[in-house]
C-alpha cells in the first residue's frame, strides 16, 4: 500500500520530551500509585511512562509536562534497577539472578504463572501499566546470556 494513504493517528507527545523514547500510556490507577498527591496535578491523563532506564523522566503528558523518577512516591522499575520488577508480587532482579546462578527457572516460572493469574494487578501497580512478564523474561535472558559468556571464556 502507498505510504501516503496510511495516516498516523493524531496523537500528541507520545515521545518523552527529555530523551525521545516512545512513551507507554499509563492508567489513572498507576498515576495514583506512583505520584505523590502534590504532583498529581503536574501531569494530566492520558499520561505516558518513559521506559528508558537512563532517562530521569518517569511520566509526561501531552503538554510535555513531566514528573521525574526521583519524585515518585515509590521506586519504579526500570528507573530504579533495585525496585521490584513485578510490583504486584515483589519479584526483584536479585530473584532472577539467583535462578540463573542455580541453573533453575523456579522463581521466574512462578512469577509468570502468577502474573497471568487473576490476582495479578500489574496494570495498576506496574509503573508502566504493563504486565511485568516482558521485563522478567528480558532480564532473565540477559542474565543467561551473561552466564553463557562467562562460561565460554573459561
Ligand atoms: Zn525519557
Ligand atoms: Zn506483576
Amino acid at each position: 500500500m502507498n505510504k501516503a494513504f496510511v495516516r498516523e493517528p493524531e496523537r500528541l507527545a507520545d515521545y518523552c520530551p527529555r530523551c525521545g523514547s516512545q512513551g507507554q500510556p499509563v492508567s489513572t490507577e498507576t498515576l495514583q500509585a506512583y505520584l505523590p498527591d502534590a504532583l498529581r496535578k503536574n501531569v494530566s491523563d492520558p499520561a505516558n511512562f518513559c521506559p528508558s532506564p537512563k532517562c530521569e523522566v518517569a511520566y509526561f503528558d501531552a503538554f510535555e509536562r513531566i514528573v521525574l523518577a526521583a519524585d515518585l512516591s515509590q521506586p519504579a522499575y526500570p528507573k530504579d534497577p533495585d525496585a521490584p520488577i513485578c510490583a504486584c508480587f515483589g519479584l526483584t532482579r536479585q530473584d532472577i539472578e539467583q535462578d540463573v546462578r542455580e541453573g533453575v527457572v523456579t522463581r521466574v516460572k512462578a512469577i509468570i504463572a502468577k502474573a497471568n493469574s487473576p490476582e495479578a494487578r500489574c496494570a495498576s501497580m506496574a509503573a508502566n501499566s504493563c504486565s511485568c512478564v516482558a521485563y522478567v523474561q528480558k532480564y532473565y535472558m540477559q542474565c543467561r546470556a551473561a552466564k553463557d559468556d562467562a562460561r565460554g571464556r573459561d
